[in-house]
């Protein structure tokens, strides 16, 4: 089966709609969680992304974007054989919380065919995002909730963690 990402066009409205019982479940859960619910969420997330074409989607680097760490910046200079000082100025500004993140979004380093440009040396946030799969989930349950909004594989994560669960 494959997800088909047309039908997620709607899913902020979807999202949106679905908030209190998702927040409300995922309440329950941190509350209440099964013992093996790291193996549950893992499961899920290997599922849920085997089933979705994420360059038919690019979200989070059209609309989200990651955080940078200095690692990260490092990292994406050496590549581009920048000083640290150039690539900062060109790409990258500090916001309201102080963290550095591009100036512009979508992200400019996204292909037109919704590729990650510089892939192998993406910014860790990135790598991590939609965080469904790490150990003890509930932890970020604000995030995640949030995620739902914007991305169709976190949405549907919470959907089968709700079977699932119940
Ligand atoms: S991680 Fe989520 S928002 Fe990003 S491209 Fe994949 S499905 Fe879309
Ligand atoms: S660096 Fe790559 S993965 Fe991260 S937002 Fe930009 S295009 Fe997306």
């Amino acid at each position: 089966m494959t997800i088909d990402i047309e039908k997620y066009y709607q899913l902020a409205l979807l999202a949106l709609q679905k908030q209190k019982e998702h927040r409300k479940f995922l309440a329950d859960l941190k509350k209440k969680a099964p013992k093996d619910l790291d193996k549950i969420v893992k499961e899920l997330h290997q599922e849920v992304f085997q089933e979705i074409d994420c360059t038919e989607c690019a979200n989070c680097c059209k609309d989200l974007g990651p955080d940078l760490t200095e690692t990260d910046i490092a990292k994406i200079s050496k590549l581009f054989r920048m000083k640290l000082s150039t690539f900062e100025t060109t790409y990258l500004r500090v916001d309201e919380d102080g963290d550095k993140v591009f100036k512009s979004m979508p992200c400019p380093f996204l292909g037109g065919d919704n590729l990650c440009s510089i892939y192998d040396v993406r910014p860790k946030a990135c790598a991590a995002f939609p965080h469904t799969d790490r150990k003890k989930f509930t932890q970020i349950n604000h995030l995640t909730l949030k995620n739902t909004l914007i991305c169709p594989a976190a949405y549907e994560f919470v959907e089968r963690l709700r079977k699932r669960i119940g």
